[in-house]
């Protein structure tokens, strides 16, 4: 995964990770007979249900040791159905090329991310 936007614009400090959310159950105390509860404190978080926060125009919310945080684009690459490997922008395919390793992939990868920093 290659981030397009990498340093903060606000600091200039690198992404430290990208902003998710994870679910969670909030946990009464015990409920009473007519229904009442109140909160115990406690929450059980869910983290198999983690997710990053992804936006299809802006990319990644991503955020810096500073707590700035920005939208970033993505460009990774996949595997196919067909063993081969497509770069994706975001999730979804860039240009419908296909390489038949993941070295060639990554390269290309690189190349979008470089292009779309220039021309930002
Ligand atoms: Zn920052």
């Amino acid at each position: 995964m290659i981030l397009v936007t990498p340093r903060c614009p606000e600091c200039g400090e690198p992404a430290e990770g990208s902003v998710d959310t994870v679910p969670g159950v909030a946990l009464f105390t015990e409920a009473r007979e007519d229904g009442h509860v109140e909160y115990s404190g406690t929450t059980e978080v869910c983290w198999d249900g983690q997710t990053s926060d992804w936006r299809t125009e802006h990319g990644m919310l991503v955020q810096c040791a500073a707590a700035h945080e920005w939208y970033t684009r993505v460009v990774d690459v996949v595997s196919t159905s067909t063993g081969k490997w497509i770069v994706t922008l975001d999730n979804e395919p860039v240009d419908g090329e296909e390489y038949d390793d993941r070295k060639d992939a990554d390269a290309a990868s690189v190349r979008q991310a470089k292009k779309m920093r220039e021309e930002a």
